[in-house]
């Protein structure tokens, strides 16, 4: 039998009906596995392994007793963005240090009444601002398929854990890119949803009209059954979309034939690494060969995509994160002089470098002097970028192109320079702008580290995605190499 950590969720599910083991087993391999290796990459914040043993027990009970829900005995690992109840959640900041929510975020609760046990909290930038996992108040999180890299970010740990065989799935969030982009830095696959298709409630807020919380797996089949989790309308967000409740596994076997696909890369040539660009191609092939056609289009307007992000981002950033002033929760200074020393050392104390650029820029094009001419104007060119996907996806079912601009880059080598770490962002920030479904799934390895091509989707059309994903991966097998064994099939 295959090893427990090696396997994918839906192999963990067959076998624990068929109890080939228990949940306990699962969990304490798991378990065992952070203990002895997260050292090398930093991918967990906080572990609660008596918690996460009596749910299994729990689990197991369900089980012998034949009441099974989707996930029932699974450990998943929560980026440490979602509010769990009674367990420490930090956003990656000194801030939200001792921070122990009294109730749980909708997508928390959805993976409890699923059966699924909490493995534990994964690292992330600060309140999920950044591209490297570098930004944490914990310390960098490192790529494992080679440590001097970064596994990209800001969902950096989540994908770590996925990649080294310390979590079979994860949650992630996605304002830019940040389940995307440490995807295919990873080797993983990783679905940003439609805004709306997932919850928000209980996911720290960055950017509320970007933010979105979706699956990571190392397949898209994994994926497909996060979501069934994940989605849905929630009374307590109303910005959740009131769509039906779909089966997104029901539909990963149909055929490509006679599917659209629009092809980007024309537009990006100029800035891809060339092994990269073989990559993309290789990949197009097999779509092809799977019977998708391809159809070059251009999306120009991408291009202000990244100075549009970068306004949009920052505002709303800076007007969520003054919630955390030191009186309610959170950090607070000692011993302040007076109110304004409290809320001035609070905050200079508590956030770090990044979040404190992002307040400030968000500040500055909100000021009544500059909000025409910054935030406004960068809300229409939001409004140009989404219907110029959206005549695209007329024609097209689907767009692909690259996740990222090439393979990790070395710790430390962007750290200081926001410009270029921006720029990290080009071809994800899109979807956000556009709201639109995305996708990034491994389709090659360059100097032993892995890269993604990007699938954007219509509206609510995650499961078209998925499906092309799957049928990728059943004709490929980028997803089954790893950072640590080459035995998860
Ligand atoms: N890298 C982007 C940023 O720094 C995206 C972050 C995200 O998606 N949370 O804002």
């Amino acid at each position: 039998m295959m090893e427990i950590h090696s396997q994918s969720i839906a192999q963990l599910r067959d076998g624990l009906r068929r109890k080939e083991f228990s949940s306990e087993e699962v969990t304490r391999a798991f378990l065992k596995r952070i203990k002895s290796l997260d050292h090398l990459y930093n991918a967990f914040i906080t572990i609660d392994e008596k918690e996460a043993l009596a749910a299994a027990a729990i689990a197991d009970q369900k089980i012998a007793s034949g009441r099974n829900e989707v996930l029932t005995g699974i450990p998943i690992a929560h980026k440490d963005i979602f509010c769990t109840q009674g367990m420490k959640t930090s956003c990656g900041s000194k801030m939200l240090a001792n921070f122990v929510p009294p109730y749980n975020a909708t997508v928390i609760s959805k993976f409890n009444d699923s059966g699924a046990i909490i493995l534990g909290k994964t690292n992330m930038d600060e309140f999920a601002m950044g591209g490297s996992t570098e930004t944490s108040f914990y310390g960098a999180c490192f790529n494992p398929w080679n440590t001097k890299k970064v596994p990209g970010g800001s969902s950096g740990g989540s994908a770590a854990a996925i990649a080294a065989l310390l979590a079979p799935g994860a949650t992630g969030t996605d304002t830019g890119g940040s389940i995307r982009q440490p995807s295919s830095f990873c080797g993983i696959t990783g679905l940003k949803p439609t805004y709306g298709r997932i919850s928000r409630f209980g996911m720290i807020a960055f950017a509320s009209s970007l933010d979105q919380g979706g699956p990571m797996a190392k397949t898209a089949e994994d994926c497909a059954l996060l979501m069934n989790v994940m989605s849905g309308i929630d009374p307590k967000d109303s910005t959740s979309a009131n769509k039906e409740k779909e089966d997104f596994s029901a539909n990963l076997s149909q055929k490509l034939d006679g599917l659209k696909i629009g092809v980007t890369l024309k537009d990006c040539s100029a800035n891809l690494d060339r092994d990269y660009q073989i990559c993309l191609e290789r990949a197009l092939t097999q779509l092809e060969k799977l019977g998708a056609e391809l159809i070059e289009i251009s999306l120009p307007k991408n291009s202000l995509a990244v100075p549009t992000y970068y306004v949009i981002a920052p505002a709303e950033a800076s007007s969520n994160l003054s919630r955390f002033d030191g009186v309610r929760y959170g950090y607070r200074c000692d011993n302040p002089e007076n109110l304004l020393d409290l809320y001035t050392r609070s905050r200079s104390e508590g956030f770090g470098d990044e979040v404190k650029r992002r307040i400030l820029i968000g500040t500055y094009v909100l000021s009544a002097g500059y909000y025409d001419q910054y935030y406004t104007k960068a809300q229409r060119i939001r409004r140009l970028i989404r219907n110029e996907y959206l005549s695209c996806l007329r024609d097209v079912d689907m767009i692909m192109g690259p996740t990222t601009a090439g393979p990790a880059f070395d710790i430390g080598s962007k750290s200081n320079d926001s410009i270029s770490m921006y720029l990290e962002d080009t071809y994800t920030v899109g979807a956000n702008l556009a709201g639109l479904p995305a996708i990034s799934i491994p389709i090659g390895v360059i100097n032993e580290c892995p890269v993604g091509m990007q699938l954007i989707g219509r509206d609510f059309d995650e499961s078209t995605l998925l499906n092309v994903a799957h049928q990728f991966q059943v004709a490929t097998d980028w997803h089954l190499q790893s950072s640590v064994e080459r035995d998860y099939a």
